[in-house]
Protein backbone atom coordinates (compact mmCIF):
# COMPACT_ATOMS: atom_id res chain seq x y z
CA UNK A 1 0.00 0.00 0.00
CA UNK A 2 1.21 3.80 -0.83
CA UNK A 3 4.17 2.26 -2.72
CA UNK A 4 4.19 4.91 -5.55
CA UNK A 5 3.02 7.50 -3.06
CA UNK A 6 5.95 6.75 -1.12
CA UNK A 7 8.28 6.93 -3.88
CA UNK A 8 7.10 10.02 -5.31
CA UNK A 9 7.20 12.18 -2.26
CA UNK A 10 10.48 10.98 -0.73
CA UNK A 11 11.64 12.60 -4.38
CA UNK A 12 9.76 15.42 -4.00
CA UNK A 13 11.72 15.93 -0.25
CA UNK A 14 15.16 15.29 -1.35
CA UNK A 15 14.58 17.69 -3.92
CA UNK A 16 13.32 20.29 -1.50
CA UNK A 17 16.28 19.38 0.68
CA UNK A 18 18.84 19.87 -1.64
CA UNK A 19 17.55 23.30 -2.31
CA UNK A 20 18.93 24.54 1.08
CA UNK A 21 16.37 27.68 1.86
CA UNK A 22 12.88 27.74 1.47
CA UNK A 23 11.27 30.16 -0.99
CA UNK A 24 8.09 30.48 -2.22
CA UNK A 25 9.34 29.30 -5.89
CA UNK A 26 10.48 26.20 -4.49
CA UNK A 27 7.55 25.40 -1.92
CA UNK A 28 5.07 26.08 -4.80
CA UNK A 29 7.12 23.51 -7.09
CA UNK A 30 7.51 20.95 -3.86
CA UNK A 31 3.63 21.28 -3.72
CA UNK A 32 2.81 20.85 -6.99
CA UNK A 33 4.85 17.90 -7.10
CA UNK A 34 2.62 16.39 -4.04
CA UNK A 35 -0.67 17.06 -5.64
CA UNK A 36 0.56 15.22 -8.32
CA UNK A 37 1.25 11.87 -6.31
CA UNK A 38 -1.84 12.80 -4.26
CA UNK A 39 -3.39 12.43 -7.65
CA UNK A 40 -1.69 9.62 -8.86
CA UNK A 41 -2.63 7.76 -5.55
CA UNK A 42 -6.59 7.78 -7.38
CA UNK A 43 -6.67 10.63 -3.48
CA UNK A 44 -10.03 12.29 -4.70
CA UNK A 45 -9.80 15.61 -6.12
CA UNK A 46 -11.41 18.25 -3.50
CA UNK A 47 -9.83 16.06 -1.06
CA UNK A 48 -6.36 16.79 -2.83
CA UNK A 49 -7.37 20.68 -2.77
CA UNK A 50 -8.38 21.12 0.52
CA UNK A 51 -4.67 19.01 1.70
CA UNK A 52 -2.34 21.11 -0.59
CA UNK A 53 -4.33 24.75 0.56
CA UNK A 54 -3.55 23.49 4.04
CA UNK A 55 0.14 22.61 3.75
CA UNK A 56 0.81 25.59 1.85
CA UNK A 57 -1.34 27.63 4.65
CA UNK A 58 1.64 26.29 7.14
CA UNK A 59 4.27 25.67 5.15
CA UNK A 60 4.08 29.99 4.00
CA UNK A 61 5.14 30.24 7.79
CA UNK A 62 8.00 32.63 8.54
CA UNK A 63 8.83 30.20 11.06
CA UNK A 64 9.30 27.32 8.51
CA UNK A 65 11.02 29.35 6.18
CA UNK A 66 13.47 30.36 8.65
CA UNK A 67 13.83 27.32 10.11
CA UNK A 68 17.21 26.18 10.20
CA UNK A 69 16.31 22.67 8.38
CA UNK A 70 12.93 24.09 6.43
CA UNK A 71 12.86 20.80 4.26
CA UNK A 72 12.35 18.35 7.23
CA UNK A 73 9.74 20.68 9.02
CA UNK A 74 7.92 20.93 5.51
CA UNK A 75 8.28 17.11 5.62
CA UNK A 76 6.76 17.22 9.03
CA UNK A 77 3.78 19.61 7.49
CA UNK A 78 2.77 17.09 5.03
CA UNK A 79 3.01 13.92 7.85
CA UNK A 80 0.82 16.35 10.14
CA UNK A 81 -1.34 17.09 7.51
CA UNK A 82 -2.01 13.28 6.30
CA UNK A 83 -2.57 11.99 10.01
CA UNK A 84 -5.77 14.68 10.03
CA UNK A 85 -6.58 13.62 7.02
CA UNK A 86 -6.94 10.16 8.23
CA UNK A 87 -8.16 10.78 11.47
CA UNK A 88 -5.82 11.57 14.10
CA UNK A 89 -6.01 8.59 16.24
CA UNK A 90 -7.36 5.12 15.99
CA UNK A 91 -11.45 4.81 17.06
CA UNK A 92 -11.87 1.69 17.65
CA UNK A 93 -14.76 -0.19 18.23
CA UNK A 94 -17.41 1.23 20.71
CA UNK A 95 -18.70 -1.94 22.38
CA UNK A 96 -20.26 -0.09 25.70
CA UNK A 97 -24.00 -0.66 24.65
CA UNK A 98 -26.17 -3.84 26.85
CA UNK A 99 -24.76 -7.05 25.47
CA UNK A 100 -25.05 -8.07 22.73
CA UNK A 101 -23.42 -4.89 21.16
CA UNK A 102 -24.06 -5.49 17.83
CA UNK A 103 -21.95 -5.03 15.26
CA UNK A 104 -23.56 -4.81 11.28
CA UNK A 105 -21.42 -5.29 8.34
CA UNK A 106 -22.76 -3.12 5.22
CA UNK A 107 -21.06 -3.11 2.06
CA UNK A 108 -21.26 -4.27 -1.80
CA UNK A 109 -20.74 -8.07 -2.94
CA UNK A 110 -17.60 -9.48 -3.22
CA UNK A 111 -15.96 -6.76 -1.09
CA UNK A 112 -15.20 -9.10 1.92
CA UNK A 113 -18.00 -8.50 4.55
CA UNK A 114 -17.93 -12.15 5.33
CA UNK A 115 -14.44 -12.83 5.25
CA UNK A 116 -14.10 -9.51 7.86
CA UNK A 117 -17.44 -10.97 9.77
CA UNK A 118 -15.22 -13.84 10.67
CA UNK A 119 -12.01 -12.18 11.10
CA UNK A 120 -13.44 -9.36 13.36
CA UNK A 121 -14.97 -12.01 15.43
CA UNK A 122 -11.93 -14.14 15.93
CA UNK A 123 -10.04 -10.37 16.72
CA UNK A 124 -12.92 -9.90 19.54
CA UNK A 125 -13.11 -13.25 20.72
CA UNK A 126 -9.16 -13.30 21.10
CA UNK A 127 -7.57 -9.71 21.96
CA UNK A 128 -10.84 -8.82 23.49
CA UNK A 129 -12.22 -11.60 25.22
CA UNK A 130 -15.75 -11.32 23.97
CA UNK A 131 -18.04 -13.87 23.67
CA UNK A 132 -18.94 -13.60 19.90
CA UNK A 133 -21.99 -14.50 18.32
CA UNK A 134 -22.29 -14.22 14.28
CA UNK A 135 -25.36 -14.23 11.90
CA UNK A 136 -25.67 -14.40 7.96
CA UNK A 137 -28.88 -12.30 6.72
CA UNK A 138 -27.76 -13.04 3.42
CA UNK A 139 -30.80 -15.01 1.94
CA UNK A 140 -30.30 -14.46 -1.61
CA UNK A 141 -26.43 -16.17 -1.56
CA UNK A 142 -26.79 -19.63 0.42
CA UNK A 143 -23.28 -19.95 -0.32
CA UNK A 144 -22.67 -16.98 1.56
CA UNK A 145 -24.53 -18.52 4.48
CA UNK A 146 -22.42 -21.69 4.60
CA UNK A 147 -19.17 -19.95 3.73
CA UNK A 148 -19.99 -17.97 7.30
CA UNK A 149 -20.65 -21.35 9.28
CA UNK A 150 -18.07 -22.69 8.10
CA UNK A 151 -15.45 -19.74 9.02
CA UNK A 152 -16.66 -20.05 12.08
CA UNK A 153 -16.50 -23.66 12.70
CA UNK A 154 -13.02 -23.34 11.73
CA UNK A 155 -12.26 -20.23 14.29
CA UNK A 156 -14.40 -22.16 16.81
CA UNK A 157 -17.13 -18.74 16.91
CA UNK A 158 -21.23 -20.00 17.20
CA UNK A 159 -23.01 -18.82 14.07
CA UNK A 160 -26.40 -18.73 14.44
CA UNK A 161 -28.34 -20.91 12.18
CA UNK A 162 -30.25 -19.04 9.13
CA UNK A 163 -31.18 -20.20 5.52
CA UNK A 164 -32.83 -18.53 2.52
CA UNK A 165 -36.36 -19.29 2.73
CA UNK A 166 -36.37 -16.80 6.03
CA UNK A 167 -36.82 -12.84 6.42
CA UNK A 168 -32.94 -10.78 6.93
CA UNK A 169 -34.71 -8.92 9.52
CA UNK A 170 -36.24 -11.71 11.40
CA UNK A 171 -33.23 -13.94 11.17
CA UNK A 172 -31.40 -10.49 13.02
CA UNK A 173 -33.74 -10.03 15.24
CA UNK A 174 -33.75 -13.86 16.39
CA UNK A 175 -30.17 -13.69 16.46
CA UNK A 176 -30.53 -10.37 18.96
CA UNK A 177 -32.92 -12.93 20.78
CA UNK A 178 -30.25 -15.82 21.22
CA UNK A 179 -27.08 -13.50 21.93
CA UNK A 180 -29.15 -12.16 24.84
CA UNK A 181 -30.03 -15.93 26.13
CA UNK A 182 -26.78 -17.72 25.27
CA UNK A 183 -25.46 -14.50 27.26
CA UNK A 184 -23.39 -12.97 24.16
CA UNK A 185 -21.10 -10.20 24.61
CA UNK A 186 -21.27 -9.53 20.72
CA UNK A 187 -23.29 -9.96 17.55
CA UNK A 188 -21.84 -9.36 14.40
CA UNK A 189 -24.79 -9.12 11.66
CA UNK A 190 -23.29 -10.12 7.94
CA UNK A 191 -25.66 -8.40 5.27
CA UNK A 192 -26.48 -9.15 1.87
CA UNK A 193 -24.48 -6.93 -0.69
CA UNK A 194 -25.07 -6.38 -4.17
CA UNK A 195 -22.89 -5.48 -6.97
CA UNK A 196 -23.39 -1.95 -7.62
CA UNK A 197 -25.00 0.33 -5.07
CA UNK A 198 -29.38 0.00 -5.06
CA UNK A 199 -32.46 0.68 -3.54
CA UNK A 200 -33.13 -2.65 -2.52
CA UNK A 201 -30.04 -3.39 -0.90
CA UNK A 202 -29.94 0.18 1.05
CA UNK A 203 -33.80 -0.33 2.07
CA UNK A 204 -33.18 -3.67 3.69
CA UNK A 205 -29.70 -2.17 5.31
CA UNK A 206 -31.86 0.35 6.83
CA UNK A 207 -34.39 -2.19 8.04
CA UNK A 208 -32.04 -4.40 9.59
CA UNK A 209 -30.57 -1.20 11.29
CA UNK A 210 -33.80 0.22 13.05
CA UNK A 211 -34.71 -3.47 14.25
CA UNK A 212 -31.46 -4.71 15.82
CA UNK A 213 -30.03 -0.89 16.44
CA UNK A 214 -26.38 -1.85 16.13
CA UNK A 215 -23.54 -0.04 17.97
CA UNK A 216 -21.27 -0.48 15.11
CA UNK A 217 -22.72 0.13 11.77
CA UNK A 218 -19.61 -0.77 9.62
CA UNK A 219 -19.08 -0.39 5.88
CA UNK A 220 -16.98 -2.42 4.44
CA UNK A 221 -14.84 -1.46 0.98
CA UNK A 222 -12.67 -2.86 -1.55
CA UNK A 223 -9.31 -0.22 -1.48
CA UNK A 224 -8.34 -1.85 -4.90
CA UNK A 225 -11.73 0.07 -5.93
CA UNK A 226 -10.20 3.76 -5.36
CA UNK A 227 -12.49 6.30 -5.95
CA UNK A 228 -15.12 3.99 -6.45
CA UNK A 229 -14.21 2.62 -2.71
CA UNK A 230 -14.67 6.48 -2.06
CA UNK A 231 -18.05 7.42 -4.02
CA UNK A 232 -19.70 4.00 -2.70
CA UNK A 233 -18.80 5.26 1.06
CA UNK A 234 -20.61 8.31 0.22
CA UNK A 235 -23.71 6.93 -0.67
CA UNK A 236 -24.18 4.02 2.26
CA UNK A 237 -23.39 7.21 4.37
CA UNK A 238 -26.31 9.20 3.13
CA UNK A 239 -28.65 6.21 3.42
CA UNK A 240 -26.92 4.32 6.70
CA UNK A 241 -25.92 6.18 9.97
CA UNK A 242 -22.51 4.53 9.62
CA UNK A 243 -20.11 4.56 12.62
CA UNK A 244 -16.87 3.68 10.78
CA UNK A 245 -15.72 1.64 7.66
CA UNK A 246 -13.65 -1.34 7.48
CA UNK A 247 -11.00 -0.48 4.16
CA UNK A 248 -10.04 -4.60 2.95
CA UNK A 249 -7.92 -5.71 0.86
CA UNK A 250 -5.37 -3.02 1.41
CA UNK A 251 -2.21 -5.63 0.68
CA UNK A 252 -3.30 -5.44 -3.18
CA UNK A 253 -3.61 -1.73 -3.16
CA UNK A 254 -0.51 -0.02 -4.17
CA UNK A 255 -1.93 3.68 -4.35
CA UNK A 256 -3.72 4.07 -1.23
CA UNK A 257 -6.25 6.59 -2.67
CA UNK A 258 -9.15 4.97 -0.75
CA UNK A 259 -7.29 5.37 2.72
CA UNK A 260 -6.86 8.83 2.45
CA UNK A 261 -10.33 10.35 1.06
CA UNK A 262 -12.56 8.00 2.94
CA UNK A 263 -12.77 10.29 6.15
CA UNK A 264 -12.96 13.30 4.61
CA UNK A 265 -15.64 12.70 2.21
CA UNK A 266 -17.84 10.66 4.79
CA UNK A 267 -16.78 12.17 8.27
CA UNK A 268 -16.52 8.45 9.07
CA UNK A 269 -13.26 6.79 10.89
CA UNK A 270 -11.56 4.11 8.82
CA UNK A 271 -11.71 1.42 12.01
CA UNK A 272 -10.01 -1.46 10.67
CA UNK A 273 -7.86 -3.02 7.68
CA UNK A 274 -8.18 -5.63 5.45
CA UNK A 275 -4.33 -6.68 4.87
CA UNK A 276 -4.60 -10.33 3.11
CA UNK A 277 -7.20 -13.46 2.54
CA UNK A 278 -6.22 -14.97 5.95
CA UNK A 279 -8.86 -14.89 8.69
CA UNK A 280 -6.00 -14.84 11.32
CA UNK A 281 -3.87 -12.05 11.07
CA UNK A 282 -5.93 -10.47 7.94
CA UNK A 283 -7.32 -7.89 9.69
CA UNK A 284 -5.44 -4.45 11.48
CA UNK A 285 -6.21 -1.62 13.57
CA UNK A 286 -6.14 1.48 11.92
CA UNK A 287 -3.69 4.14 13.38
CA UNK A 288 -3.36 6.89 10.97
CA UNK A 289 0.22 8.17 12.81
CA UNK A 290 1.63 4.67 11.37
CA UNK A 291 -0.10 5.04 8.24
CA UNK A 292 1.42 8.48 7.91
CA UNK A 293 5.00 7.74 8.90
CA UNK A 294 4.53 4.49 5.95
CA UNK A 295 3.53 6.96 3.57
CA UNK A 296 6.50 9.15 3.94
CA UNK A 297 8.78 6.32 4.34
P1 LIG B 1 -18.59 -10.53 0.55
O1 LIG B 1 -19.31 -10.86 -0.73
O2 LIG B 1 -18.61 -9.05 0.80
O3 LIG B 1 -19.05 -11.30 1.73
O4 LIG B 1 -17.04 -10.87 0.30
P2 LIG B 1 -16.18 -12.13 0.79
O5 LIG B 1 -15.95 -12.08 2.26
O6 LIG B 1 -16.75 -13.39 0.24
O7 LIG B 1 -14.77 -11.79 0.11
C1 LIG B 1 -14.60 -11.70 -1.29
C2 LIG B 1 -13.18 -12.07 -1.63
O8 LIG B 1 -12.28 -11.10 -1.11
C3 LIG B 1 -12.73 -13.40 -1.03
O9 LIG B 1 -11.97 -14.10 -1.99
C4 LIG B 1 -11.85 -13.01 0.14
O10 LIG B 1 -10.86 -13.95 0.45
C5 LIG B 1 -11.24 -11.72 -0.38
N1 LIG B 1 -10.79 -10.82 0.69
C6 LIG B 1 -11.52 -10.31 1.72
N2 LIG B 1 -10.77 -9.49 2.49
C7 LIG B 1 -9.53 -9.47 1.94
C8 LIG B 1 -8.29 -8.78 2.27
O11 LIG B 1 -8.17 -8.00 3.21
N3 LIG B 1 -7.24 -9.02 1.43
C9 LIG B 1 -7.33 -9.85 0.36
N4 LIG B 1 -6.25 -10.00 -0.41
N5 LIG B 1 -8.47 -10.49 0.02
C10 LIG B 1 -9.54 -10.31 0.80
Amino acid sequence: MFDNLTQKLTQTFKNLRGQGRLSEDNIRDALRDVRLALLEADVALPVVKDFINNVRESAMGEAVVKSLTPGQVFVKIVHDELVQLMGAHNDSLDLSARPPAVILLAGLQGSGKTTTSAKLALWLKDKEKKRVLMVSTDVYRPAAMEQLVHLGKDIEVDVFPSSPGQQPVRIAQDAVEAAQRGVYDVLIVDTAGRLHVDGEMMAEAQALTAAVKPVELLFVVDAMTGQDAVNTAKAFNDALPLTGVILTKADGDARGGAALSVRAITGKPIKFIGIGEKIRKGLEPFYPERMASRILG
